[in-house]
């Protein structure tokens, strides 16, 4: 027999077999809400002009392709915390973050993860919101962490489920690590509110809890940059030492890139300097350094006065355009005389719309309508256009009335 006759089939990934399911429907009018990537109101890909004129500048620069340090591009890296925590921070400028290049936010998330299972001196136990992005689960298991989950979405109002959050956060042991969403939670578009926010971080704090933030949408919640790292900010304040993922994924369109960054926050540079050591001992053996690309396109963007400015006008249109859609998706399922309660498609933020369909309405949308999501109802409000979103609401009407 074969090295390999032991080898299970396994099943397709739940996000990307929604679009492989999409591509073998003839259906003209089929739409696919499933995958997370802005698309403009046409449908297509958007290719950000800032991004355009950041590839043109270094492309004129004619530089070489010699490898990133094992921390990735010095300029990147410095200019993404601060991006996080603001311009003149007092912990970049006192080089109390570590910061480490990496492959997008998922690679983020794999490094802290690492870091966490080898260095954090608590319980190596994370506790993820219910629910959570997909990936975090098997993620966390790989880097050898325990999963565990806390409650965060209320299904009856669509809406975040605050006093299970806060009941069950309480009950977490002392010196576990807590995931957080810091904005635009996926999948349900839920976010606490600023007031609430701070009831969370003074309980996280009292429980000695250490906070991971997921910062996978950064401007395109609110349209703000500021606004949505407002949560990261006020922990921070607050007096809490924070793990931060990014990715420029989203708010720059750099997907396929894969430019991200880790941070941690210390208490003093000589701190900051022993955990970056180890940091780049874990990324050696994973993958030596990461791809320069996307990282150039990155610095170029935040550190040009100029090409921030428009950056941040751009991510702005994105986020707008998703916000307009929500309220013609609403708008239009009134049209067609749908009684039910869709508040909450227009309360949420973010590319996801956690809609509250169930998976028997949402394999009826599929297979009668073409319509392409999650089973858990999510659809990706980035896919939706003023051309099909008429179609859309027609067709969600079909099967939830
Ligand atoms: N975290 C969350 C919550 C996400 O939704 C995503 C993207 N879907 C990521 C992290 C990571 O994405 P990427 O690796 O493409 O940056």
């Amino acid at each position: 027999s074969s090295w390999w006759s032991g080898v299970e089939m396994g099943p397709p990934d739940a996000i990307l077999g929604v679009t492989e399911a999409y591509k073998r429907d003839s259906n003209p009018n089929k739409v696919n809400l499933g995958a997370g990537a802005y698309r403009d109101d046409q449908g297509k890909p958007y290719i950000l002009p800032t991004v355009k004129l950041a590839e043109e500048r270094i492309s004129k620069r004619n530089m070489d392709h010699e490898y990133a340090p094992i921390s990735g591009v010095g300029e990147f890296t410095k200019a993404s915390i601060n991006l996080a925590l603001g311009d003149n921070n007092q912990f970049s400028s006192n080089g109390l973050n570590a910061t480490v290049q990496t492959i997008s936010g998922t690679g983020s998330l794999r490094i802290g993860g690492a870091f966490l299972e080898k260095w954090f001196p608590g319980n190596k136990d994370i506790y993820l919101p219910v629910p959570t992005w997909g990936n975090h689960i098997p993620l966390f298991k790989h880097s050898g962490l325990q999963v565990k989950t806390y409650r965060y979405y209320e299904p009856k109002t669509c809406g975040f489920d605050f006093q299970g959050a806060l009941d069950d956060i309480s009950k977490i042991p002392e010196q576990s690590i807590i995931l957080l969403h810091a904005c635009a939670h996926n999948p349900t578009g839920v976010d606490p509110r600023p007031e609430q926010w701070a009831e969370l971080s003074k309980l996280i704090k009292d429980k000695k809890l250490f906070p991971f933030f997921d910062m996978a949408y950064q401007g395109f919640a609110s349209g703000d940059i500021d606004r949505d790292a407002a949560a990261v900010r006020m922990f921070l304040k607050d007096g809490h030492r924070v793990a931060l993922a990014q990715s420029y994924a989203k708010n720059m369109g750099l997907y396929g890139e894969r430019c991200g960054a880790f941070s941690l926050i210390c208490d003093s540079k000589e701190e900051a300097d022993r955990v970056m050591s180890q940091l780049k001992i874990i990324i050696r053996p994973m993958y030596s350094n990461p791809p320069i690309h996307g990282a150039r396109i990155a610095a170029e963007i935040l550190t040009d006065a100029g090409l921030r400015a428009q950056w941040l006008t751009e991510v702005k249109g994105m986020a707008d355009r998703v916000i307009s859609m929500r309220t013609q998706l609403r708008d239009n399922l009134k049209k067609e005389g749908s009684t039910k309660d869709w508040s909450h498609i227009t309360d949420q933020i973010g590319m996801f719309c956690f809609t509250g369909m169930t998976p028997e309405q949402v394999g009826k949308l599929t297979k009668e309508h073409s319509v392409y999501l999650t089973k858990d109802g999510r659809i990706a409000i980035v896919g939706i256009t003023s051309k099909n979103v008429g179609y859309l609401a027609h067709a969600m009407h079909q099967v939830t009335k």
